[in-house]
């Protein structure tokens, strides 16, 4: 119970981080502290009646948990007060997220453009799978938004992006490709993991979808696995809906809880986490064994002045490629003692990766090339360790380079 004058009693006026320790909160007749999880699949009705009106959707309730859940719906909420967003759902995966979004907005000889930069999995969808099923796709160099524009067709129906971009770090103007979607008459649909749902707000710059992985930031110790996608009730409650319900891209109760649980913490994390990323970045940059480093809040960085403009802070993400190239990668990571060699990201534990071989090996040359993708380039997300024992850790290894 709260005082009805409580400013604070209408949720609208509590702050971000407020929201995300109190926000999507249902609790039962238990009066649990913390949420609870709802790991059932089926729910009862109390009558045949009832069921009948559920079902036609006459009456409030759940029905099955492949495409309804409190604990799933509480995660949901959660989401979307972070975002912005009218309206999410969550997923078993963040490449669920991503191609159920994706899916819901294409048929049979409609068009895709995207950003050259993705995910290994991204592009893996909208590269092989897309055209598979009669939507063809064009892939372009995000940097410049007029290599969307030049893209477009008439049949185009999506422009897919993600900034700044794995793992190269490069940035995709926002704003600018927005407006040449929504010219077109398309949808702006932007993976948003790197930046966090903390520094970058996509559906503020005109996306009119947002996916993450919430594997990384959201869970951020290495945990669960789920996604979730974020937008317009009309776009969420559709066809996205639709296509959960239907084909069951589900994110399961148990780790809907474990995410909602990690939101209560993310910007505490992620803060944290940035401002080590920081200081790690302004180290590498000046070291003489690093041929370039990538951050998006350093003055080096080539798209600064739009990583300024359009991100609140550079993230947790470092990349970086030593001279030497691939032995000298390695015999850097193989060295250290903290940071560990993995290909997740967003963790409370610092992780480096040698993204040529590995999320990326199945490129050639020539394509990791267009991609930026050195031999000696390796991506790093700072954790919650000391950032001070990152950098010595760093320092170690680029000696034995
Ligand atoms: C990890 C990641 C994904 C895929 O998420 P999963 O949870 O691993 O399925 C998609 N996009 C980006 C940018 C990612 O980092």
């Amino acid at each position: 119970m709260s005082h009805p004058d409580n400013p604070l009693s209408d949720p609208a006026r509590r702050k971000a981080q407020t929201m995300l320790v109190h926000g999507g909160t249902e609790r039962s007749q238990h009066g649990e502290t913390s949420e609870a999880i709802y790991f059932n699949s089926g729910f009862v009705y109390p009558t045949s009646g009832s069921a009948e009106a559920r079902f036609k959707g006459e009456e409030p309730g759940h029905l099955y948990s492949r495409f309804s859940n409190p604990t799933v719906e509480m995660f949901q909420q959660r989401a979307a007060l972070l975002e912005g967003a009218e309206a999410a759902r969550g997923t078993a995966t963040g490449m669920a997220a991503v191609t159920t979004a994706l899916m819901a907005q294409v048929r049979a000889g409609d068009h895709v453009v995207a950003a050259r930069a993705l995910f290994g999995g991204c592009r893996y969808v909208v590269e092989t799978y897309l055209p598979r099923w009669g939507v063809e796709s064009t892939l372009v160099d995000g940097r410049n938004p007029e290599n969307f524009a030049r893209a477009m067709r008439p049949n185009t129906r999506v422009i897919f992006v993600e900034t700044p971009t794995n793992p190269t770090l490069d940035l995709v103007d926002l704003r600018a490709v927005a407006d040449i979607t929504h010219a077109h008459g398309a949808l702006l649909v932007v993976d948003n993991v790197f930046a966090t749902p903390l520094w970058q707000k996509p559906l503020a710059l005109g996306a009119d979808l947002v996916t993450y992985s919430a594997t990384k930031h959201m869970d951020g110790q290495g945990r669960a696995m789920g996604g979730v996608i974020l937008g317009s009730r009309a776009l969420i409650e559709g066809d996205i809906h639709t296509i959960i319900r239907q084909t069951g891209p589900s994110m399961s109760p148990f780790n809907a809880w474990v995410l909602l649980k990690g939101l209560e913490t993310l910007p505490v994390r992620v803060r944290a986490m940035t401002e080590s990323a920081e200081k790690v970045a302004n180290f590498l940059a000046d070291h003489p064994k690093v041929e370039v480093m990538a951050y998006p809040h350093h003055p080096s960085h080539p798209q600064y002045d739009l990583a300024m403009a359009q991100m609140e802070r550079g993230s947790t993400l470092v990349a970086f490629s030593v001279k030497g190239g691939k032995n000298a990668a390695f015999k850097l990571a193989d060295a250290l003692a903290l940071i560990a060699i993995s290909n997740n990201l967003g963790d409370a534990k610092s992780i480096i990766s040698h993204p040529a071989t590995t999320t990326h090996q199945r490129f050639t040359p020539d394509e990791l090339a267009g991609m930026g993708i050195t031999p000696g380039l390796l991506r790093l997300s700072v954790g919650l360790e000391d950032a001070d024992d990152l950098i010595t850790d760093l320092s170690f290894g680029l000696d034995q380079v």
